[in-house]
């Protein structure tokens, strides 16, 4: 079959051909359709994992069919139309999984990291790891849900914010364009920040009732106006924007950290202590995570703006993405 491998930490994507995989008891082999390219997937690039082994095969947000079970699995058959995400498998017996929370396993593994991923023909996953994707929808708009939908459906769904509540989006991208139709299709009074005046027509026609442009005027003084976010969902990696817009919170507000910056927030304890505010973040979700947030999609109308590239063109796909000129993911197709 053909495979996109890293052959070594900062090499680039090399298409190969590699025997199939076989599925072991509880896992699957997948025929994979479709699959996002993610930032992350710079960690096997660039050898950033701790304990990734080369070569490895990236690709975690993997949309396909089952081509065969292994013999102990029972709740998927062939013909299954199924998705892998970040989250790629647990261990159910540390203190996280007896809880049921599979995103915190301390033994959970990484689809394209721990194991081969989805820039491939073919790949195998455990049944743990997989979602449903529901009848008709398009492969290419579910493959990136299963890592920037469902990391920015489940941290909105989880911050406390209910219908009606006033949620500020900071970033229009990979993740922030997500988070924008997310928070609006569940009746959340979305406002989106981001800096240009030229991105407020494309803020709106994702579903945001209001913009800001960071580049002109105070975002904090804006959002005071409204009465405050009850919710900030912070999608762009930048810890210096996220520390100022902290007192754009309102009283019990909640900043919810989604993108990744290497830069330390700087706030006070007294911008936190009197409004009972508080900083938090989220990871992406488990499957059963996913598979919500991909129900929720389709039957919401939620689509990622994508970019499609066959598999040979991975190294050029990936450029495309890392070099941020995608709007706004991703996606190989097979
Ligand atoms: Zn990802
Ligand atoms: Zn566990």
């Amino acid at each position: 079959m053909r495979s996109v491998q890293v052959s070594q930490p900062g090499m680039p994507f090399l298409v190969s051909n590699t025997d199939r995989p076989a599925p072991g008891k509880k896992q699957v082999l997948i025929r994979v359709s479709a699959c996002g390219i993610c930032h992350s997937d710079v960690f096997v690039r660039d050898g950033l994992f701790p304990g990734l082994s080369y070569p490895r095969v990236p690709g975690h947000e993997v949309v396909g069919v089952i081509e065969k079970t292994g013999e102990a699995v029972l709740a998927w058959k062939v013909g299954d139309i199924v998705g892998v995400g970040w989250h790629g498998g647990h261990c159910f017996e540390c203190d996280s999984c007896r809880k049921g929370d599979f995103i915190l396993c301390e033994h959970s593994r990484v689809t394209g990291i721990s194991f081969d991923g989805g820039y491939a023909e073919y790949m195998v996953s455990p049944e743990e790891a997989l979602a449903r994707v529901p009848d008709g929808m398009a492969k290419e708009l579910a493959a990136p849900l299963l890592c920037a939908g469902v990391t920015t459906f489940n941290a909105l769904r989880h911050s406390g914010a209910v219908a009606g509540d006033l949620v500020a989006i900071s970033g229009i991208g990979g993740l922030g364009h997500l988070g924008i139709q997310f928070a609006s299709k569940m009746g959340l009074h979305t406002v989106a920040l981001s800096s240009g005046k030229e991105k407020e027509a494309l803020a709106r026609s994702l579903g945001a009732h209001d913009y800001i442009d960071l580049s002109s005027g105070d975002a904090v003084t804006a959002l005071n106006k409204m009465g405050g976010a009850k919710v900030i969902l912070v999608t762009a990696p930048n810890s210096e924007l996220a520390s100022r817009l902290v007192d754009g919170l309102s009283p019990n507000g909640n900043m919810v950290l989604v993108g990744v910056d290497a830069n330390p927030l700087s706030v006070s304890p007294l911008q936190l202590i009197g409004g009972r505010k508080r900083i938090s973040g989220w990871p992406s979700g488990d499957a059963k995570d996913s598979e919500e947030t991909l129900r929720f999609a389709h039957q919401a109308g939620v689509r990622p703006m994508v970019e499609t590239y066959p598999l040979e063109e991975a190294e050029k796909a990936y450029q495309v993405m890392i070099s941020n000129k995608a709007r706004f993911r991703v996606v190989l197709t097979l």
